[in-house]
C-alpha cells in the first residue's frame, strides 16, 4: 500500500494543457464571441470591409464573411468550429456566412449569462434545441411562395443579388442576369415533390481576356481554354466519340538519368523505332475503340500527335483536372488512367467538337453533349480584375437562383424574420415554463442581434430600432425590418425588394444553433503541447 503513495500517475503527456468544467466552457465561449464580434461590423449592405494580410504579406480586402474566416488563421479550437460552420454554410448555400457566425456568437453570449445564473448546460441545450425547431417551423409558416417558372421572378432575384454592384452600368447588369437566369433554367431538374434540383457543377465559368463583358456568351456544353495540339488534326468533328484520359501519350521517362550505350547506328535506329512503335500502338488502341476525339489531362508526344493526326483524331492535351471531370460528366465518358483500359464504352458523346477563335486565342467547344444540362458561361472582359469580379458576382447570383429554385420560397430581409421568430418564441417559451423557458427566451434575444447589428451599421439606435420593430410585428407586420440603405424601419421588407431565400435563412438558424449547442456540450479542453522546435 505504502509503496503506491506519492507515485504520480501520468495519463497525459507532459506539457498538455487542460481546462475543464465552467472554465473550459468560458474559454470556448469567449473565443467564439471574439470571432463573432469581429464579423458583426461586416454584416449587411453597409457592412465594413476587413483588410487581411497573410503571412506572405498578400492583402485581401473584403466584407464577405466566408472569405474573412477562410483567410484568418484562427488558433482557438472553439473559434475554429465557427470557421467550419461558416465554411459549411458557404458550401451548402453560398450565402449567410456572416450571419451564421454573428448569430452563433449571440447564442453563446446569452448562454453564458444563463450559465452565470447556475443553469446547467444540458438545460440550455434542451431549450436551444426546442427553440431551433420551433424557429424553423415558424420560418416555414411565414415564408412566401415564389413562382420560379416565371422568368420575371428569377430575374428579380438575380437583380437583388447583384444589387449595387455594377451601379450605373445597366446593360452589363442585364447581361449578367440574362446569363445566370438562362444557365440556371437549362441546368434545373424538376423534383417530383416540387421545386428543382440544381447542380451548379453543371455550370462551368470560363474567363477569357479580351472584348467586353457584353460579349460574354452562354454555351450549351463545355468550353476548354485549349487548342487542338497538331496542325494536321481536324478542327471540327461531328458526332464526336470522346476519349477522356488522365494518361500521357508519351513514353514514360525514368526518374533517374539512364544511359543507354549504343554501339552502332542500326542499334540507335531500332531503339528509336521501338519508341515510335509504342506510341503508334497507343494511338492504334485509341482508334480501335472508335474514338475520334482525345482529351487528356497529361501530355501528348510529337510522334503520338502525328499518328493521331493521321487517323483524323482531334486531340487536346494538358486539360485542367476540373475540366476533365466536368467533361466526363457532361459527355458520359469515363476518365481512363491508362490507354490500355480504354474501351468503346468508356467514350463520351457530343454532337460537335470544334476549335474556334475567341479574341486572339483558340478555344475548344464541346457542344450537344450527352448530358443536356451541362453549360459553360464564357465571360469576356478587358482585364483579369474585371473578369474575376464578374465571376464572383455571377457565382453569387447563381447560388441565389439555385437556392430559390430548390425551395421556391422567400422571407423578408433586414432582420424581419428574426424579430418575428423572437416574438413567437417568447409566446412559445411561456408554454414550456421552468428554466428551459429562460433558455428559449435567451434564444429569442440572440436572434434580435441581427436587426440590432443592421440598425447600428445604418447609424440608427439599435435598441430603439428593435423596440420599434417589435411593436410593428405585434401589429402583424410579419416582414417589418431595418431598411439599412435609408436608415429607417420598413413595414414590409418585400415592398422594398429586400428578401432572402427561405433555404438560406433556415440554414443560418440551424448552423448557428448547432454550433452553439456543440460548444455547450464541451466541458473539457485538453490541448497537447505544441511540438518542440
Ligand atoms: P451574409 O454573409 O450573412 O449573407 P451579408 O453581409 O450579405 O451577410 O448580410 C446579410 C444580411 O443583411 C441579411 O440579414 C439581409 O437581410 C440583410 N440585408 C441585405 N440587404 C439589405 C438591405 N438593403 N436592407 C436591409 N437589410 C439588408
Amino acid at each position: 500500500m505504502a509503496a503506491a503513495q506519492g507515485i504520480p500517475v501520468l495519463i497525459l503527456k507532459e506539457g498538455t494543457q487542460r481546462s475543464y468544467g465552467r472554465e473550459a466552457m468560458r474559454n470556448n465561449i469567449l473565443a467564439a464571441q471574439v470571432l463573432a464580434e469581429m464579423l458583426k461590423t461586416s454584416l449587411g449592405p453597409r457592412g465594413l470591409d476587413k483588410m487581411l494580410i497573410d503571412s506572405f504579406g498578400d492583402v485581401t480586402v473584403t466584407n464577405d464573411g466566408a472569405t474573412i474566416v477562410k483567410e484568418m488563421e484562427v488558433q482557438h479550437p472553439a473559434a475554429k468550429l465557427l470557421v467550419e460552420i461558416a465554411k459549411a454554410q458557404d458550401a451548402e448555400v453560398g450565402d449567410g456566412t456572416t450571419s451564421v457566425v454573428v448569430l452563433a456568437g449571440a447564442l453563446l453570449e446569452k448562454a453564458e449569462a444563463l450559465l452565470e445564473q447556475n443553469i446547467h448546460p444540458s438545460i440550455i441545450i434542451d431549450g436551444y434545441t426546442k427553440a431551433m425547431n420551433k424557429a424553423l417551423e415558424i420560418l416555414d409558416k411565414i415564408a412566401m411562395p415564389v413562382d420560379v417558372n416565371n422568368d420575371e421572378n428569377l430575374r428579380k432575384i438575380a437583380y437583388t443579388t447583384i444589387g449595387s454592384k455594377y451601379a450605373g452600368q445597366g446593360p452589363e447588369k442585364d447581361k449578367m442576369v440574362d446569363l445566370a437566369v438562362n444557365a440556371i433554367k437549362i441546368v434545373a431538374e424538376p423534383k417530383p415533390e416540387g421545386g428543382f434540383n440544381v447542380d451548379l457543377d453543371n455550370i462551368k465559368i470560363e474567363k477569357k481576356k479580351g472584348e467586353s463583358l457584353m460579349d460574354s456568351v452562354l454555351v450549351r456544353g463545355i468550353v476548354l481554354d485549349k487548342e487542338v495540339v497538331h496542325p494536321g488534326m481536324p478542327r471540327r468533328v461531328e458526332h464526336a466519340k470522346i476519349a477522356v484520359l488522365d494518361a500521357p501519350l508519351e513514353i514514360q521517362k525514368p526518374d533517374i538519368t539512364t544511359k543507354i550505350r549504343v554501339s552502332d547506328v542500326d542499334q540507335l535506329d531500332s531503339f528509336l523505332d521501338e519508341e515510335t512503335k509504342i506510341l503508334k500502338d497507343m494511338v492504334d488502341q485509341i482508334a480501335a475503340t472508335g474514338a475520334n476525339v482525345v482529351i487528356t489531362q497529361k501530355g501528348i508526344d510529337d510522334v503520338a500527335q502525328h499518328f493521331l493526326a493521321k487517323k483524323g483524331i482531334l486531340a487536346v492535351r494538358r486539360a485542367k483536372r476540373s475540366d476533365i471531370e466536368k467533361l466526363a460528366k457532361a459527355t458520359g465518358a469515363k476518365i481512363v488512367t491508362s490507354v490500355r483500359d480504354l474501351k468503346p464504352e468508356s467514350l463520351g458523346y457530343a454532337d460537335l467538337v470544334e476549335e474556334r477563335k475567341v479574341g486572339n486565342d483558340k478555344m475548344v467547344f464541346i457542344e450537344g453533349a450527352k448530358n443536356p444540362r451541362s453549360v459553360t458561361i464564357l465571360l469576356r472582359g478587358a482585364n483579369d480584375m474585371l473578369l474575376d469580379e464578374a465571376e464572383r458576382n455571377l457565382n453569387d447570383v447563381l447560388h441565389a437562383l439555385r437556392n430559390i429554385m430548390r425551395e421556391p420560397k422567400i422571407v423578408g430581409g433586414g432582420g424581419a424574420p428574426e424579430v418575428e421568430i423572437a416574438m413567437q418564441l417568447r409566446d412559445y417559451a411561456a408554454t414550456i415554463g421552468g428554466k428551459e423557458q429562460l433558455a428559449i427566451e435567451a434564444f429569442a434575444d440572440a436572434l434580435e442581434t441581427i436587426p440590432s447589428v443592421l440598425a447600428e451599421s445604418a447609424g440608427m439606435d439599435p435598441l430603439d430600432t428593435v423596440m420599434q420593430l417589435r411593436s410593428l410585428h405585434s401589429k402583424k407586420l410579419t416582414f417589418a425590418g431595418v431598411d439599412v440603405l435609408n436608415s429607417k424601419t420598413a413595414e414590409n421588407m418585400l415592398d422594398i425588394n429586400v428578401y432572402e431565400p427561405l433555404l438560406v435563412k433556415k440554414q443560418v438558424i440551424k448552423g448557428a444553433s448547432e454550433a452553439a449547442i456543440a460548444l455547450l456540450k464541451i466541458d473539457d479542453l485538453i490541448a497537447a503541447a505544441p511540438p518542440k522546435e
